[in-house]
């Protein structure tokens, strides 16, 4: 059984949860998905999934359950993880907003990227594009709700896919990153390239 966690203290936990039981029944890959919010949930998983909703919001509770700390070293020692727009916040080394500049959250500072919040503004807050995405495939219909943008990169760090030149999507190790929400397609292409790529290789 391959056990996939969502981080679960706010955002989109259940479209996660919902695409992964559907990946399972669809191609009969084993998955069971759990839902983690405290510390003890993390023990013995095969990957996990931080959501998108609100980036503070997410940082302060896993704080505040003893979780990050503990998710911090499970990345790096290996685990494999997927983020999705304030979850991709949430792993990136460096962050910023658009409006107010300089930020003072805490993240799990996982992945050498440089986060700029809010980044598609106000006129363009919410949107959908198709997007190609590298090593999984054309045209793959990409949500964005006020989804950050990855501005800068290095370390190990590939972009899988861009929008008019600015980073969405990218890879690193055992870490894969969105901005926008695959979750809330059902198009199963992200989670499958995670499951198959990420952790069950
Ligand atoms: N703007 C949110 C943040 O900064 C992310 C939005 C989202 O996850 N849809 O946390």
């Amino acid at each position: 059984m391959i056990k996939i966690g969502v981080l679960g203290f706010q955002g989109r936990v259940y479209e996660h949860i919902y695409m992964l039981k559907i990946l399972a029944k669809k191609y009969k890959i084993p998955v069971e998905a759990v839902i983690v919010k405290k510390k003890d949930r993390l023990e013995g998983l095969n990957g996990i999934i931080i959501p998108g909703g609100e980036s503070t919001t997410i940082s302060v509770l896993a704080r505040k359950f003893g979780v990050l700390d503990e998710l911090k070293k499970l990345i790096e020692d290996g685990l494999p993880v997927m983020g999705t727009c304030a979850g991709t916040i949430f792993l990136a080394k460096k962050v910023s907003d658009r409006v107010v500049g300089e930020v003072k959250q805490e993240t799990l500072s996982s992945m050498n990227i440089e986060v700029v919040r809010n980044y598609f503004g106000r006129q363009r807050e919410s949107f959908e594009i198709d997007l190609d995405i590298q090593n999984i495939g054309r045209k793959f219909r990409a949500i964005f709700i006020r989804s950050p943008a990855i501005t800068r990169y290095w370390g190990r760090t590939r972009v899988l896919a861009k929008l008019n030149g600015v980073i969405v999507a990218a890879e690193e190790d055992n870490k894969l990153a969105f901005v926008f929400h695959p979750e809330l397609t059902n198009d199963l292409r992200v989670h499958k390239y995670f499951i198959e790529s990420f952790v069950a290789r």
